[in-house]
């Protein structure tokens, strides 16, 4: 079987993959035009986020059966495209939960804490600064959850067991068992009552048309002067102008930001030079951990579907029941 990499993954997946005998080829770069001509050969597709997997490559992978993504979020896979031509389509979710937790938390400390500017005070010569604009304890605060998810929940976790803060936690999808789970330590709030009460403000829900521009104008302008907003969901969620004016305004205290609208982030992008945020590249799960559980985890639900066995996390289950792949997965068995 072949499988198609448009970026490189790790060498234990790519180990796995070479142990059941699949042929590998890595795109030269992940640019639609050079994976096209790449597609038609591939029986599986393992997916980071440098590409879209569009329409048209999809009607280009004539013996496809799976794209399987490394994370979570199933924003660059057109899943109705791939569901029309029987291809699964599978994610992580999951894999990635305590180390995108673990850098969120690492934006509320360095951000409270002003590390990164503290760091360039002392570096040019300015030790007064310490008597300025002083750093904010966490203990004891507001941490709003937008979206109260594997990471939402995660997170809401740590920072109550680490910093005593108090959790709030706005996800309407919910279901009513995962909630009352936690319902001794979070309190869950109308969507308003969130951006309204909360010291800061972490979003991670996926990025759907209903989620594109949650955070806009009108949400910031609820948010208190001295909230802090954190962002590693997907770049759409929040919008990026109204963020920024907010910022350069000083209408809120700071943001933190893994993800962005446009990736990477534009050279002259206004976010860019101003001091009160904290930006990554898209980095949250990408540590050295947790790159080779998702690149195996990925490599896994490939393997699975060759052999006839049904991988978990499957984002378009109808599929299974089409018949191009009862007949593949007859063969396969
Ligand atoms: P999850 O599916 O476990 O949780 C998402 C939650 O969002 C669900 O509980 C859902 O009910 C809720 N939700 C959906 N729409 C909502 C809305 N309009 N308002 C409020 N809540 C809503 O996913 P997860 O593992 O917690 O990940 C969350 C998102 O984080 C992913 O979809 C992905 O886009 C992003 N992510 C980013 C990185 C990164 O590297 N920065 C890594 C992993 C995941």
């Amino acid at each position: 079987m072949n499988i198609l990499l448009p970026q490189a993954v790790e060498s234990e997946a790519v180990a796995l993959l070479k142990r059941e005998n699949c042929t590998i080829t890595t795109a030269p770069d992940a640019k639609p035009a050079t994976v096209l001509p790449l597609i038609g050969d591939a029986h599986g597709l393992i997916l980071r986020t440098g590409i879209t997997i569009t329409r048209d490559l999809i009607e280009a992978a004539d013996k496809l059966m799976v794209i399987s993504r490394t994370g979570g979020g199933l924003d660059n896979v057109d899943i109705e495209a791939a569901s029309e031509h029987g291809v699964v389509v599978t994610s992580n979710l999951g894999v990635n939960t305590i180390s995108v937790a673990e850098h969120v938390l690492s934006m509320i400390m360095a951000l409270s804490k002003r590390l990164a500017t503290l760091d360039h005070a002392v570096r040019s010569g300015n030790f007064g600064i310490r008597y300025q604009n002083l750093p904010r304890d966490i203990n004891g605060k507001i941490i709003g959850l937008m979206g109260f998810g594997r990471i939402g929940r995660e997170l809401g976790k740590i920072c109550r067991q680490a910093f005593n803060m108090q959790v709030i936690a706005y996800d309407p999808y919910l279901a009513d068992a995962k909630k009352n789970e936690c319902d001794s330590w979070v309190r869950m709030v109308e969507f308003e009552e969130l951006l309204a009460t909360a010291d800061y403000v972490s979003i991670h829900v996926p990025l759907t048309d209903q989620t594109r521009d949650l955070v806009g104008e009108a949400e910031l302008s609820l948010l208190k002067p001295e909230a802090i907003l954190i962002n590693a969901s997907r770049g759409g969620v929040v919008n990026e102008t109204a963020l920024t004016k907010a910022l350069e305004r000083n209408r809120i205290a700071g943001a933190g930001l893994d993800v962005f609208s446009e990736e990477p982030v534009p050279g002259d992008h206004p976010l860019l030079k101003l001091e009160n945020v904290i930006l990554t590249p898209h980095t949250a799960a990408l540590t050295r951990e947790c790159v080779v559980r998702m690149a195996t985890e990925a490599a896994t639900c490939v393997l699975d579907v060759f052999a006839g066995r049904e991988p978990r996390n499957i984002a378009n289950p109808q599929v299974l029941e089409s018949g191009r792949w009862k007949q593949d997965r007859t063969v396969a068995v």
